[in-house]
């Protein structure tokens, strides 16, 4: 027997233990402090009503014989799969055909799993920095990877270059942890570099429900050409606080080939294979969330957290700190002041105002001297950590 070696080329993720362990320290050492959490990358509102009656209807269903339901459809049932469809088309303009959408666990699970229907010869092409999984999925599978790097020079989008030839490209739009989102004409740019080096694009829109820029797209299918050669990733876990219950799905475009082979077919194949479908109740659920009256819900649990997003962005703008995201996207990138390292700025932010965010070097190499801090967090305690942040960081 041997093993799958690769998994031996992973970094340890040391990031969100080290920060634990930082912090558990802190609070041996200062008991009394009142720590103030901003790097959670979860949601911290509880579901919406319109979820979590439907949820409890359907699980009433399932304790009797006559609406008992079994294995789902490994694809999605009708009813969500429809659902979704109009999301596409009702708040993002975009047709999908409901047979080009695929029900999920969730994006963490798909980005990885769609690896599958690809070659390990492929190169694969990765912002740095980034959400980690797209890396590590790739290391365990031996593919290649080369890095585009996202810097302040270009404002954490970058742009294809002739040098960055790859086959899959991963785009994460609003990006964690940047925050920052590509505009209409920079993701055509990338369509068409995709298209001309027979690319696939992986595109991740699970926080596509946070854009506010108009020029931004909600979905790579607003920008023409996409459907030729991008796959698109979401999931109810940013857009309706479904971390813990999990539901996702994927789009994929039925003209999107390789080899004379669609990757549509590709895909519900591995899916049928290998994932017997989402639980029925949690489909009921996710269904009610694109509801008329499920909608209106949680587009008021997004306002909240972008109300801390907005407070972050005002105070940062007045303390004359550099940042970025936060407009689109729950996340606000802050430059460490002084130019100091993502760690030492960890260190400081803990000690002084007893609040704990998330060091940028976490997310890769591009990532050191910078900070990630969340809008997901409570709207009271977030002003108290920027109230912390004004009086105590000296700045
Ligand atoms: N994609 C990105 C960019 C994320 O930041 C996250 C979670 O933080 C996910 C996907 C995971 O989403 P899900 O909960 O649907 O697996």
């Amino acid at each position: 027997m041997k093993i799958n070696r690769h998994y031996l080329d992973l970094k340890q993720s040391y990031l969100f233990k080290t920060i634990a362990a930082k912090t558990e320290d802190y609070k041996k050492a200062h008991p009394d402090a009142d720590i103030i959490r901003m790097g959670i990358g979860d949601v911290t509102l509880p579901l919406c009503p319109a979820a979590v009656a439907e949820m409890k209807k359907a699980a009433e269903e399932m304790g009797h014989s006559e609406s008992f339901h079994g294995y789902p459809e490994s694809y999605g049932e009708d009813f969500l799969i429809n659902a979704i469809q109009k999301h596409y088309k009702d708040h993002i303009g975009v047709d999908v055909n409901p047979s080009e959408i695929v029900v999920t666990c969730g994006a963490k699970e798909d980005v990885s799993n769609i690896l599958d229907i690809f070659d390990s010869d492929n190169t694969v092409l990765i912002p740095d920095p980034v959400y980690p999984v797209y890396c590590d999925t790739n290391i365990m599978a031996g593919r290649k990877i080369k890095y585009i790097s996202a810097s302040a020079e270009n404002d954490f989008l970058p742009l294809p270059s002739d040098n960055d030839c790859g086959d899959i490209i991963y785009i994460c739009s609003p990006n964690n942890p940047t925050g920052a989102a590509y505009t209409r004409e920079q993701l055509k740019i990338w369509v068409d570099f995709a298209i001309a080096n027979n690319a696939v694009i992986l595109y991740d829109a699970a926080y596509e429900i946070f854009i506010t820029d108009k020029s931004c797209p909600r979905s790579i299918f607003e920008v023409d050409g996409a459907r030729k050669c991008a796959i698109e990733f979401c999931s109810f876990s940013k857009t309706a606080g479904f971390t813990g219950v999990r539901c996702g799905y994927t789009v994929v475009p039925s003209e999107l080939e390789a080899d004379g082979v669609r990757l549509l077919d590709l895909w519900k194949r591995r899916q049928s294979t290998k994932f017997n479908g989402v639980s029925y109740v949690v489909q009921r659920a996710a269904a009610a969330v694109f509801s008329d009256e499920g909608y209106d819900q949680i587009l008021e649990n997004i306002k909240y957290y972008r109300r801390n997003t907005e407070n972050m962005m005002n105070t940062f703008s007045k303390l004359g700190l550099e940042f970025y995201g936060g407009k689109n996207s729950p996340y606000v990138w802050l430059k460490c002041p002084g130019n100091m390292k993502s760690w030492d700025f960890f260190d400081l932010m803990l000690d002084k105002c007893n609040i704990i965010g998330t060091p940028g070097e976490g997310f890769g190499s591009n990532g050191e001297g910078y900070f990630r801090l969340s809008g997901f967090g409570n709207n009271e305690r977030t002003q108290e950590a920027l109230k912390r942040i004004e009086t105590r960081l000296g700045i």
